[in-house]
């Protein structure tokens, strides 16, 4: 019988995660640009899933769902100043037509701030037109120049879902903050997937914010990984794309505006937290195919045996469970276990002339290998209890183990230990100067997260640097 263990999932994440990538058939990584990748069918149904909770999640909050084209002008893309200056390195442009240079090049775009908010600028005309919340899902493209990885850092992220939206005063800009927190809070949670919420510090924002919000994912080798992100634009963008509004009283102000966005890198995220060294196991609202049915031959009555298989999955088909039946005969059922196992499928059902008889089935569950065995007439509840324990027992497990690698520390020596050896995240007293914070990146080889929200008041003593009065935590960690 399989176990869950989790020794090569963590010694060598890296290997492992390009292993199950290729092996479960989510992401082909060969294809011949750098940084891009093929989402395979099964991999392809897992995306389909998660952005359907996205729209889920967006929808269901007021936003609408837009489509811009990839291609923006490089008058527009350089119109905010600190954008430019931070995408500039990045960004892929398009210089010809056929063989004629373009007058005006064109930029594939890095995020989509500059190819909305001209159009923002002639769909907003007046108070009533606002708030406006609208989102996309598409790609975006960076030309990274650091090592690529699949997923986790690409050249073309062909799944950025980012939201954008405008509001007539800076305090409804800033409950849409909440709300988009809200949001992304409920999303991580339905991926099982733990957080923690930093603000990033003013040297690490999204070029052109007011201030940024991060949602950082532990990974199974220590290091954080920036999973989603909400930022305050402030009035930045509106002024320098002009987008003005009529108040009631009948001035013109300028817009407040928000943004937040996630990524592919979520999946990588859900995929790595939850997998072992079998393969990856998946949350079962997000899982492509959540109950597989594998018949154990016998030489007597194989066709009992399927029919039973049969019975079984139009039933709980019936009841809304994603099911298939392995009914290859060139596979024994050990392959097929494995085969599964594998691809992360939340709960096996195995059926044999024996459980025909009884009219009863083995269930075995992916994330424990728990072994039970059910009566057919009381698989429907039964499944249903089972999917949400799972939810439950994942969710909880990938949460604890979180807890168990944030560290809160009280010297830059205690931190720099923690970080060498890749324990996850350290959090130290910091009185907020940027000065103590660039010390601290630089002498702990880590990057600074960011302040935990709320921290100020549960923070005595001084800063880790200067000793001065600490103004709250500083997670620190080492980043992808
Ligand atoms: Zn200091």
């Amino acid at each position: 019988m399989a176990k869950a263990t989790r020794e090569k999932r963590d010694k060598q994440f890296g290997k492992w995660f390009r292993q199950m990538l290729i092996d479960a058939e989510i992401l082909d990584y060969r294809y011949p640009i750098k940084g891009c990748g093929v989402w395979m069918p099964y991999g392809y149904k897992i995306r389909r899933l998660v952005t359907q909770l996205l729209r889920q999640l967006h929808d269901g909050t007021g936003h609408d769902e837009v489509q811009f084209p990839v291609m923006v002008t490089e008058t527009n893309l350089r119109k905010e100043a600190e954008h430019i200056r931070d995408f500039e390195n990045e960004v892929f442009w398009i210089t010809h037509g056929g063989l004629k240079a373009l007058e005006i090049k064109f930029a594939l775009r890095p995020t989509s701030e500059t190819a909305m908010y001209p159009m923002l600028r002639l769909w907003i005309r007046s108070h009533s037109d606002l708030p406006k919340k609208l989102y996309q899902i598409g790609s975006v493209f960076r030309c990274e120049t650091k090592t690529t990885r699949p997923i986790i850092r690409v050249r073309e992220v062909t799944t950025f879902k980012e939201a954008h939206t405008c509001h007539a005063t800076f305090e409804e800009s800033e409950a849409q903050i909440l709300e988009a927190t809200q949001i992304y809070k409920g999303f991580f949670d339905a991926c099982g997937v733990p957080y923690v919420i930093s603000r990033r510090p003013e040297w690490d924002k999204f070029p052109g914010a007011f201030y940024s919000l991060s949602f950082d994912v532990i990974m199974p080798d220590g290091r954080t990984l920036q999973s989603g992100t909400v930022h305050n634009l402030g009035q930045n963008f509106s002024r320098a794309f002009d987008i003005q509004y009529e108040t009631l009283g009948g001035d013109h102000e300028y817009i407040w505006q928000t943004c937040y966005g996630i990524s592919e890198r979520a999946i990588g995220a859900l995929i790595s937290v939850h997998g072992d060294d079998n393969g990856i196991v998946l949350m079962p609202d997000l899982a492509p195919i959540q109950i597989v049915i594998i018949p154990i031959p016998s030489k007597e009555n194989p066709q009992t045996i399927l029919d039973t298989c049969r019975e079984v999955a139009d039933e709980l088909r019936s009841e809304g469970f994603r099911i298939s039946i392995d009914r290859r005969e060139d596979l024994t059922p050990g392959a097929k276990f494995y085969y599964w196992e594998l691809r992360g499928v939340p709960v096996r059902l195995e059926i044999g002339p024996k459980d025909v008889s009884r009219r009863q089935v083995i269930i075995v569950r992916r994330d424990t290998f728990q072994k039970e065995a059910c009566k057919i007439a009381d698989l429907p509840k039964g499944m249903r209890r089972l999917m949400n324990d799972m939810s439950d027992a994942l969710r909880d497990k990938a949460r604890k183990w979180m807890e168990s690698r944030v560290h809160r520390v009280a010297t830059l020596d205690e931190a720099a230990k923690l970080l060498k050896c890749r324990a996850g995240i350290v959090e130290l007293p910091w009185c907020g100067d940027a000065k103590c914070g660039h010390i601290i990146e630089e002498r702990v080889n880590a990057k600074l997260l960011g302040t935990q929200a709320g921290s100020e008041e549960r923070t005595h003593g001084g800063c880790a640097i200067c000793e001065k009065k600490a103004r709250g935590l500083v997670r620190a960690a080492v980043a992808y």
